[in-house]
């Protein structure tokens, strides 16, 4: 028999064997105009999920091909920018400065810790020259979830771009573009759009647009300006991904049908559940402020995260992540992202209560299976999906 999986890892996710199938037919020609329709109407509903009027490019790359193509837009050489480091993902925004020969400035926030507003504010008044503040939405390694709307509040009556990587939070929680005045939404298609991976995407704000007008560093497959001309005739640059956008609008259409209001309450719900099964269990949770894309449980003293994830994957066919960088083996990560429904996460923490007990951590074991059915009995109810 083959062994059945289950896969809880933050990227890739599960992905819904009707998205799936919405890409595995023939693949049509991308310049016909059948697919200029397909194009129109995705990107018509892009715009209702980034909550903006503005247009939504997509690329055939993964998420960090999105931000590598904001940075390679927005600036020109030289420039400064504020970077949120408060994880993997942080660094990466500040690699990715870096590797264009900007200047950044970091804002170091420690591990586990969501960005103080005012810390961000002090920068901004001290250096004039920041052109950007460079942040994550959800740090997908650390489990936490940035202020964004706050941090939109102090850019947006500067002349100071806010650029949200919103790769594990787009779907997942509110980011209001346009009314919460966030310059640069980026996403990307195997985390919070439960997608499989290779579409990024990146949507942008008047006032971050005329900087790609006025600035920017070499580029060519990410320039902007090239995808604007082929935005006007429902087509791209060049070849799109044609299987994955065709899943994408099957995706997209059920999430309009659904509305952002449900999805939204569906996450809050599966986070909030597992967050409730690992505090009963008697461990920690790692992120001060957690957010819904995933749950980062902060392991034992003892236990080995890579030792656990192992026993887990091998006997028992579940995936979870471990920790990145310097995280690596203090915690798990458990994703909510992707095609899960409440009853997944009692799936996932049946997995690390019996993967603790194996290991010899004494765990009473259905003490976190027992409170999350609780929880979702008590709220399932309101959010019934
Ligand atoms: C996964 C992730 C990325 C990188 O995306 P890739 O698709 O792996 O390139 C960047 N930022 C965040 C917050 C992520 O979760």
């Amino acid at each position: 028999m083959l062994k059945k999986w289950h896969l809880f890892t933050p990227g890739p996710v599960p992905v819904h064997p009707k998205v799936l199938l919405a890409g595995a037919g023939p693949i049509p020609h991308h310049r016909l105009p059948e697919f200029s329709a397909v194009i129109s109407e995705i990107r018509q509903d892009l715009k209702y999920l980034f909550q903006t009027e503005r247009p939504v490019f997509f690329f055939a790359s993964s998420g960090t091909g999105a931000m590598e193509a904001a940075v390679a837009n927005l600036f020109s050489p030289g420039e400064t920018v504020l970077v949120v480091r408060g994880g993997k993902f942080g660094e990466r925004w500040g690699e990715i400065a870096e590797t264009y020969g900007l200047n950044p400035i970091y804002v170091d926030v420690p591990w586990g810790k969501a960005v103080r507003p005012k810390e961000v504010e002090e920068k901004l008044e001290n250096h004039p020259e920041i052109r950007a503040v460079l942040v994550q939405a959800h740090e997908t390694s650390t489990g936490v979830k940035h202020p964004v709307r706050e941090l939109a509040e102090i850019t947006r009556s500067r002349d100071v771009l806010l650029v949200v990587d919103a790769i594990s939070a787009l779907g997942v929680y509110p980011l209001p573009m346009d009314e919460w005045g966030l310059d640069v939404v980026v996403a990307g298609s195997q985390k919070s759009l439960a997608l499989p991976p290779g579409l990024s995407f990146i949507a942008l704000s008047e006032k971050a647009w005329s900087r790609v007008e006025s600035e920017g560093l070499p580029r060519y497959y990410f320039d902007l300006r090239r995808e604007w001309k082929a935005y006007e005739k429902d087509t791209t640059a060049y070849t799109p991904a044609v299987s994955l956008l065709l899943s994408l609008r099957e995706s997209l259409k059920h999430i309009r049908e659904m509305g952002l209001e449900r999805l939204f309450a569906h996450y809050s719900l599966l986070s909030e559940a597992c967050r409730e099964g690992v505090l009963a269990l008697g461990l920690k949770l790692f992120a001060e402020e957690p957010c819904e894309a995933l749950t980062v449980i902060e392991l034992p003293d003892g236990v080995d995260g890579g030792k656990l994830n192992r026993i887990l994957r091998e006997k028992y066919g579940v995936i979870f992540a471990g920790g990145q960088g310097k995280l690596k083996g203090r915690v798990v990560r458990i994703t909510h992202m992707g095609d899960q429904s409440p009853l997944d996460v009692v799936l996932a923490l049946s997995a690390l209560e019996i993967g603790l007990s194996e290991m010899g951590y004494p765990v009473k074991m259905g003490a976190g299976v027992s409170r999350a059915l609780e929880y979702i009995k008590e709220k399932a109810r309101e959010v019934s999906a």
